[in-house]
C-alpha cells in the first residue's frame, strides 16, 4: 500500500523504527543477554541504597559554583583545558594534605567519575586478549567496565568475613597472569579496608610472571579509619590509586573522578582519552569543591560517627556486621536477603541487596535517617524471631 508521497509504510519507517529490541542489533556478542548497571530507584522517604553523601552541597559552596561556573561559561566558545591543568594542580594538592604523600601536578589523572578513570586505564592496560582480576564480592563496575572494554574477567577469592584470602589470590595471580589486578579499599559492598602489607604482597605477586596494573580504587578512602594507600605509590610505576569526589565530597552529581599515580600511567592514559573529555563547567564546579574541602571533610566526620552508630546499634539489635571503613554497613544475615530488603523497603527505607547471599548493605545517611533506617530493621528482627 502506498500514501500520497509514494512510500510504503515500512519504507517510511526508520531503521530504527523497525528494529523490535537490543537483541535485533548487532551487538557484540559478549554484550547480549546482558543488563545494564543500575540500582533500583524507587521513590521511598529514605533512600539509603547508593552510598551517596545525604548532606546537600554547603550554601557557600553553591555560590561559588556559581560564580566559576559563569567564569567558564564566558570562555566556552573554546575548548576546555585539554589537560585540566589547574584542576589536577589542586587534586594533588589535596592528597597531599590528606593523604600523608606528597603528590604533583603530572601525578594525578582526572577524568568524569572514577569510572571513567577505570575504564581508560582498562583501555590502556586491558583490552582483547588481556585479562582483570578482581576480589569478590566486590565493585561490580570493575567487571562490566572490563567486559566494555573487552578485557577478560577473573573472579578472586575472598574470606568468610570478606578480608582478601592472600594465599588464594596470591595463587589466582600466579596462574591466570592478569595484566590488571584491583584492590577495592574500602571495599563496596563489604565496607572492608585493605592493609598496605596486603597491598604489597599482591603487587609483588602481579609482577612475578609479566609487569601488571595494580589499580587500588579508594573511593571511600576519607571514611577510613585508615590511613590511605597513597604512599605505596612511590616507586612502584605499576601501582594506581584512584578517587572519586562522589562519595566524601558530597559531589556524586559532578561527575569527577581521579587517579594519582607515576607520571608515566598519566601519560599513557592519554593514549586513550578523548580530546577535551572534561567539560570546562566540571572543571570550574570541581575546582571550586576544592576550594571548600575543610567544610565537605567535616560531614565526613560527621558520616564516621554515624557509621560506627550503625554498626554498634545493628550489632545491638543482633545482626552480624562486617567491619566497615566505609560509609555504609553491611549487614546480616539472612535466610533471604531479598524478602528481608523488601520488609525494610515496607518501611520506607530502601538499602540495597547487592546480590552477596544473607548480607544487605545500608547507606550512612542523616541521622533521622538512620533512625528510621534501624526502627526498621528492629521491628524486622522482632517478626522473624517471633
Ligand atoms: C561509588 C564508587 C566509585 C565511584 O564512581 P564515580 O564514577 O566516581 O562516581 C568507584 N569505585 C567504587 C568502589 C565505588 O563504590
Amino acid at each position: 500500500m502506498t500514501d500520497t508521497d509514494g512510500m510504503t509504510t515500512a519504507e517510511r519507517m526508520t531503521t530504527a523504527e523497525r528494529v523490535t529490541s537490543i537483541d535485533d542489533l548487532p551487538v557484540r556478542d559478549e554484550l547480549r543477554g546482558k543488563s545494564p548497571y543500575g540500582a533500583p530507584q524507587l521513590d521511598t522517604p529514605v533512600q539509603l541504597n547508593t552510598n551517596e553523601n545525604p548532606y546537600p552541597l554547603p550554601e557557600p559552596l553553591v555560590a561559588r559554583i556559581a560564580e566559576r561556573v559563569a567564569e567558564a561559561a564566558r570562555g566556552l566558545n573554546r575548548y576546555p583545558d585539554r589537560d585540566a591543568v589547574e584542576l589536577r594542580t589542586e587534586l594533588a594538592r589535596y592528597l597531599t594534605r590528606t593523604g600523608k604523600h606528597p603528590v604533583a601536578t603530572g601525578n594525578v589523572w582526572a577524568a568524569n567519575g572514577s569510572n571513567e578513570v577505570i575504564q581508560q586505564l582498562l583501555q590502556t592496560f586491558g583490552g582483547p586478549g588481556r585479562t582483570a582480576i578482581g576480589f569478590e564480592p566486590s565493585y561490580s563496575m570493575h567487571a562490566l567496565i572490563a567486559r566494555g572494554t573487552g578485557t577478560g574477567w577473573i573472579s578472586g577469592p575472598r574470606n568468610e568475613d570478606f578480608t582478601i584470602d592472600l594465599a588464594a589470590a596470591e595463587q589466582a595471580i600466579a596462574e591466570h597472569t592478569p595484566d590488571v589486578v584491583f584492590i577495592t579499599s574500602p571495599n563496596n559492598p563489604t565496607g572492608t579496608a585493605v592493609t598496605a602489607e596486603t597491598v604489597l604482597a599482591l603487587y609483588e605477586a602481579a609482577q612475578a610472571a609479566k609487569p601488571s596494573m595494580v589499580i587500588v580504587d579508594e573511593a571511600y578512602v576519607e571514611f577510613s579509619h585508615r590511613d590511605s594507600l597513597l604512599p605505596l605509590i612511590e616507586g612502584r610505576p605499576n601501582l594506581v590509586v584512584s578517587r572519586t569526589m562522589s562519595k566524601a565530597f558530597g559531589a556524586a552529581g559532578l561527575r569527577l573522578g581521579y587517579l594519582a599515580a607515576h607520571p608515566a600511567v598519566v601519560d599513557a592514559v592519554q593514549l586513550v582519552r578523548l580530546p577535551y573529555h572534561l567539560s570546562a563547567v566540571t572543571q570550574a564546579t570541581a575546582l571550586a569543591a576544592l576550594e571548600h574541602t575543610d567544610i565537605l571533610l567535616g560531614y565526613v566526620e560527621q558520616l564516621k560517627a554515624e557509621r560506627d552508630r550503625l554498626v554498634a546499634e545493628l550489632r545491638a539489635i543482633g545482626y552480624e556486621v562486617t567491619e566497615s571503613d566505609a560509609n555504609f554497613v553491611q549487614f546480616g544475615r539472612f535466610d533471604d536477603s531479598h524478602t528481608a530488603w523488601q520488609r525494610i523497603l515496607d518501611r520506607g527505607v530502601l538499602v540495597r541487596d547487592n546480590g552477596v547471599p544473607g548480607w544487605l548493605r545500608v547507606t550512612a545517611g542523616t541521622p533521622a535517617e538512620n533512625d528510621a533506617f534501624l526502627d526498621a530493621v528492629r521491628q524486622l528482627k522482632k517478626e522473624q524471631s517471633a
